[in-house]
C-alpha cells in the first residue's frame, strides 16, 4: 500500500477507543499520524499521549486544565488549546486526513459537524451523534461530500459484508447483542443491579458509559438508530439477535436469501484500523480466531420486556424528529445517575420513557432544535430523578 500517511485527529484519545486508536497509530508509524489529540478533563493522560506522539496539536475540553497542560508541554512543539470551540477547529483542520470521533456522548455532535462541514472522512466511533441527529448529519454530509466510516464493531461489520454489493439488494440487517451481564437475569433481578455488576461487561472492556449502555441494551437501541442512518435501510428492515459468544460482528441478508457475516475475536482495534485504511486492508498481528475455541455459536431473541430501551429506540426511531434526541439526552443523565446509585438499573427506563412522553416534540428539527430539546430533556429527567426515592 504506497499511499501517504495519514494525518489522524483523536478526539477523545484518552478514553477506551481513543488509547487502543492510539495502539494502531503506535503500530503502524508508516501508515499513520496522531496529528491532533483532544481529550475532555484527563490532563495527566493527554499530556502522557502528547509526549509519546508529539502530535501537532493537543486539546482539552475542560478549560480549567488549560494552564497544566500548556506547562508540563511547554518544553514541546505542540500548540496547546482548551474549550469545545478549539475541539470543534481542530475536527476542520485541511490537513487533517480522518477525524476520529471517540469522545462519548452529546459533546460527539458538535465537532462531528464541523468535521463534515470541511468534507472530511471520519472514522465515527461517537454513534449518539446520528442518534441525535442522524439525519441533519447526512443532508450535511451529501451537501459537503464528506464521508463516514463506521466504527462501532457491528456496523464496520455491515459495512464490510456491503462492500461490492450493488445498492438496493439489502433486504434485512441483523445486528448482533451480546446481551450484556444480565442476558440470563430475570426482571425481578434487575431492580437490585448495581453499578459495578453492570460494568462487567463480558466480552468487551469499554468506556463507563457504553458499558451501562450495554447492560440495558440502551446501547443496541442506539445501534439500529445508527445503521438506519449509516445505511440507509428502515428499522422495520432491522433486527437485533442475541449472540452471546460477540464472534459474529452482524450480519446483512440480500434480497435473494443469502446472509454474509463478519467474524473475528472481540478487538475494537481491528475495526478502528479498518476505518483508517478503508478499502485497502493492513497486515496485523492481532489475534486470530480458533474456531476450535468456539464449538457453539448460539443466538436468542432478546427479551423486550426486560430490556424496553431497545423498544423505546425503535419507538424514537419511528416517531423521527427529534424524539431520538430526547431518548439519548435522557439517557445520558440516567447513566450518571446509576452510576451514583441515585436511582436504580430499571428506574433508567421508567425515567427515558417519561422524558420522552414530555419533552416538545418537533418535527423537523435543525441543529438550533436539537441544542434546545437536548437541554429541555436533560432537564425533565434530572427533576424525575429528584422525585425518585431510591
Ligand atoms: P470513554 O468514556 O472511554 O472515553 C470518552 C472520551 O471522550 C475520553 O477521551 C473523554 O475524555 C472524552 N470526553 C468526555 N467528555 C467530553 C467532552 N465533554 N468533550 C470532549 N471530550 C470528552 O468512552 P469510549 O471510548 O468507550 O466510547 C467513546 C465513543 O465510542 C462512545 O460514543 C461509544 O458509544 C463509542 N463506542 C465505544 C466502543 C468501545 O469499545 N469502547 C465500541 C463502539 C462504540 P476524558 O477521559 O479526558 O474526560
Ligand atoms: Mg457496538
Amino acid at each position: 500500500m504506497a499511499t501517504k500517511r495519514k494525518n489522524i485527529a483523536v478526539l477523545g484519545s484518552t478514553g477506551s477507543i481513543g488509547t487502543q486508536a492510539l495502539e494502531v497509530i503506535e503500530a503502524n508509524p508508516g501508515y499513520f499520524s496522531a496529528y491532533a489529540l483532544t481529550a475532555g478533563s484527563n490532563v495527566e493522560l493527554l499530556i502522557e499521549q502528547c509526549r509519546r506522539f508529539e502530535p501537532e496539536m493537543a486539546a482539552i475540553a475542560d478549560e480549567s486544565k488549560y494552564r497544566r497542560l500548556k506547562e508540563a508541554l511547554e518544553d514541546l512543539p505542540v500548540k496547546v488549546f482548551a474549550g469545545p470551540e478549539a475541539i470543534a477547529q481542530i475536527a476542520e483542520l485541511e490537513v487533517v486526513d480522518i477525524v476520529l470521533t471517540a469522545m462519548v456522548g452529546y459533546s460527539g455532535l458538535k465537532p462531528t459537524i464541523h468535521a463534515v462541514k470541511a468534507g472530511k472522512t471520519i472514522a465515527l466511533a461517537n454513534k449518539e451523534t446520528l442518534v441525535v441527529a442522524g439525519e441533519l448529519i447526512n443532508e450535511l454530509c451529501r451537501q459537503y461530500q464528506a464521508s463516514i466510516i463506521p466504527v462501532d464493531s457491528e456496523h464496520s461489520a455491515i459495512f464490510q459484508c456491503l462492500t461490492g454489493e450493488g445498492s438496493d439488494t439489502v433486504e434485512q440487517l441483523i445486528l448482533t447483542a451480546s446481551g450484556g451481564p444480565f442476558r440470563t437475569y430475570r426482571r425481578e433481578e434487575l431492580e437490585y443491579v448495581t453499578p459495578s455488576q453492570a460494568l462487567k461487561h463480558p466480552n468487551w472492556d469499554m468506556g463507563a458509559k457504553i458499558t451501562i449502555d450495554s447492560a440495558s441494551m440502551m446501547n443496541k437501541g442506539f445501534e439500529v438508530i445508527e445503521a438506519k442512518w449509516l445505511f440507509g435501510v428502515d428499522a422495520s428492515r432491522i433486527q437485533v439477535v442475541v449472540h452471546p459468544q460477540s464472534i459474529i460482528h452482524s450480519m446483512v441478508q440480500f434480497r435473494d436469501g443469502s446472509i454474509k457475516a463478519q467474524l473475528g475475536l472481540p478487538d475494537m482495534k481491528l475495526p478502528i484500523q479498518y476505518a483508517f485504511t478503508y478499502p485497502d486492508r493492513l497486515l496485523t498481528n492481532f489475534h486470530r480466531l480458533d474456531f476450535n475455541l468456539y464449538p457453539q455459536f448460539t443466538f436468542e431473541k432478546p427479551d423486550p420486556e426486560k430490556f424496553r430501551n431497545l423498544a423505546y429506540a425503535y419507538y424514537a426511531l419511528e416517531q423521527g424528529g427529534n424524539m431520538p434526541c430526547m431518548l439519548n439526552a435522557a439517557n445520558e443523565i440516567v447513566v450518571a445517575a446509576f452510576l451514583k446509585e441515585k436511582i436504580g438499573f430499571l428506574q433508567m427506563s421508567d425515567i427515558i420513557e417519561t422524558t420522552m412522553a414530555t419533552s416538545t416534540f418537533i418535527h423537523h428539527p435543525g441543529y438550533d432544535d436539537y441544542v434546545r430539546t437536548d437541554a429541555e430533556a436533560r432537564r425533565i429527567a434530572e427533576e424525575l430523578i429528584k422525585k425518585t426515592d431510591k
